[in-house]
């Protein structure tokens, strides 16, 4: 696997990503997607809504708004209790994540460890700084959320935060949807969006940022539910389980189905098992690699205040196993909390039990845009030896550009058929025409950036109204006629064989 450098690299270089404010020396934690970056995340983004909010009948869409009343930030514990650990250099002042420099030194977990543990475990084992070397100061609680303030005057009367998560929207919003729609329990609402944390140390290229997207569900059910109905639809599906009691006697992660976890009770829930299990699906029909990811239940002193059972989705980067995905059991406790705050009657009449109800969040699969990005990019970036250039063997779905269009020739009429059959094709995809360099130069700087197919105009075109097809994969090649290539191009971006 390249290294996240590597990918940083090629992104910057394709123009998928470029650091914020480069010109300006850049601003840490924050990135800007170029021209095929912002079509690859927007893809990814399409596809995310098209499985679980279009194909489906129970979950439905809202896209709040980024700065909210601060009453929603109260009553959700943000203000309070969105904190991580700070701990600095005396000497240089470079800033540290404590947990994050246990966790890196001495390969600890520290989960539920108080600022001050933390600080007399840095001193026993002699932690410094790791720039300078020098002694580190007292650890101390930072809270991770950006202030604004709302209007003309600048003082707390005003202050308001940029949302940390998309969440609270969703909840906040709860019964203006149930109220507009016609959903019924069980049911959830899907959120994507941009959300802020001034996170303490940004690192590993896209993985932390401090502006970064999320892709959010929660999902609503009844507080007596018996469990989840479609369950067996995901029963087969095979994955790595680490569960906490894997991970507290030393054993490794055990590859199982849903069915074998359910049935030997490791996922209690069967509504986490068909979420978890549905996020990895999600994840490999759009070519991600199924041996990279596992699911990984939160130890008993991770849990947030609000959960009573969390299992994380993660995938092996280079720099270790990592969240890719939460998926938090809530019970009802936003929905209180902002019952409680709002002084607002949250509950709602289900037709099934005939009676009101306070809804359970039963689950919460809560899914980084980025760090997704950086998945499909991961396992789909390859040097071929033989081509000797990068390949993104991206699925169509995703490619930022979906067919190259060449003239053979710059002259006798290629580039005008050409211009003719990418002008008529760009009316429903992103296509690229192109006229630089040889042949094979395009072709590779088509596969370079994930471009499933080629159409190549040549001499014949002219006479039999067919191009030359070459598959990016296997770079075989096939006439076809022109009239073809719509229906061949939309075969071949749902991921079909074309050939
Ligand atoms: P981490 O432990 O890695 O900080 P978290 O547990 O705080 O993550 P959640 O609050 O569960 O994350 O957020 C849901 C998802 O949002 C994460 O799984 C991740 O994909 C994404 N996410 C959270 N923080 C960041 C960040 N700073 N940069 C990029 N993505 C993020």
């Amino acid at each position: 696997m390249p290294a996240i450098e590597e990918i940083a690299t090629f992104c910057k270089r394709k123009g998928f990503v470029y650091p914020s404010s480069e010109i300006y020396g850049g601003l840490s934690g924050f990135w800007d997607f170029g021209p095929l970056g912002a079509e690859l995340k927007g893809n990814l983004k399409r596809e995310f809504w098209k499985t679980f909010v279009h194909q489906r009948d129970d979950i439905v869409g809202i896209d709040g708004s980024i700065v909210s009343h601060p009453g929603i930030w109260k009553a959700s514990g943000h203000v309070d209790s969105f904190v991580d650990v700070l701990v600095d250099c005396k000497k240089c002042g470079s800033r540290y994540r404590a947990d994050h420099l246990l966790e890196d030194t001495l390969k600890m977990h520290t989960e539920g460890m108080t600022p001050e543990k933390m600080g007399e475990t840095l001193r026993a084992r002699n932690i410094r700084c790791q720039k300078c070397k020098s002694e580190l100061g007292e650890p101390r609680r930072f809270n991770l959320m950006f202030t604004t303030n709302v209007g003309p005057i600048q003082d707390s009367s005003s202050l308001s935060y940029l949302r940390p998560e998309t969440a609270q929207l969703i909840f906040a919003n709860f019964k203006n949807v149930f109220e507009t729609t016609r959903v019924k329990l069980p049911f959830g609402i899907a959120q994507m969006g941009k959300a802020f944390r001034n996170e303490i140390s940004p690192r590993d290229f896209l993985f932390r940022m401090r502006e970064f997207e999320q892709m959010e569900i929660e999902y609503f059910i009844h507080p007596q539910d018996k469990g989840c109905p479609w369950v067996d639809s995901v029963a087969g599906t095979e994955l790595l389980v680490y569960s906490e009691g894997m991970q507290k006697s030393g054993e490794k992660e055990k590859k199982m189905s849903i069915r074998h976890a359910l049935d030997g009770v490791i996922i209690r829930n069967s509504w986490h098992a068909y979420w978890l299990a549905s996020m990895f699906n999600w994840f490999v029909s759009l070519g991600a690699n199924p041996e990279k990811f596992r699911i990984r239940q939160h130890l008993r002193e991770e849990l947030s205040h609000y959960s009573s059972d969390t299992w994380d989705l993660e995938y092996n980067f280079p720099f270790g196993w990592k969240e890719l995905a939460g998926v938090a059991d809530r019970g009802d406790f936003d929905l209180r909390q902002h019952e409680k705050f709002s002084k607002q009657d949250l509950s709602v009449f289900d037709e099934t039990s005939k009676s009101k109800v306070v809804p359970h969040v039963v689950c919460e699969p809560s899914l980084g845009v980025e760090r997704a990005f950086l998945v499909f990019l991961f396992d789909s970036y390859v040097f071929d030896e033989k081509r000797e250039n990068i390949v993104l063997r991206l699925h169509p779905k995703l490619s930022p550009v979906k067919a190259g269009v060449f003239p053979l020739v710059n002259k006798d009429g290629l580039p005008e058929k050409a211009r003719e059959i990418y002008s008529e094709l760009k009316q429903d995809y992103n296509i690229f025409y192109d006229q630089g360099g040889s042949i094979g130069r395009r072709y590779a700087r088509q596969d370079e950036i994930g471009t499933p197919i080629c159409i190549t105009v040549d001499y014949d075109t002219l006479s039999d109204g067919s191009v030359t097809v070459r598959d990016r994969d296997t770079t075989e090649q096939k006439r076809v006629k022109i009239s073809e290539l719509p229906s061949l191009l939309s075969r071949a971006l749902k991921g079909e064989r074309i050939f």
